[in-house]
């Protein structure tokens, strides 16, 4: 197994068991979305509800959160439609 490999399964094993499958999505590299919701969970201890709560408007990830309605927002169109390209775009 290699660092990364130990780093990602270290962090799997201190994580609910239900927001797992989320994170692997995330760290496929091919799921923005998951990785928003992955990010969010882990910034409120994995408390879905803290994550609704959030007290941090100036956090970039604010307007993306799934409380925000986010969910339903392509996160590709999102950066799209302001003009920005994230790092994944070619
Ligand atoms: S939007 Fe809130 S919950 Fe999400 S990463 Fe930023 S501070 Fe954390």
């Amino acid at each position: 197994m290699t660092s990364k490999d130990d780093t990602i399964a270290r962090r799997l094993a201190e994580m609910p068991p239900k927001y797992r499958g989320i994170y692997k999505r995330a760290m496929t590299g091919k799921s923005r979305k998951a990785a928003l919701r992955a990010f969010c969970l882990e910034c409120c201890g994995w408390q879905r509800v803290e994550v609704a709560r959030c007290t941090a408007p100036a956090c970039p990830l604010f307007p993306y959160r799934r409380a925000a309605g986010a969910a339903d927002v392509p996160v590709t169109g999102s950066l799209a439609a302001s003009g920005e390209r994230s790092p994944g775009d070619t």
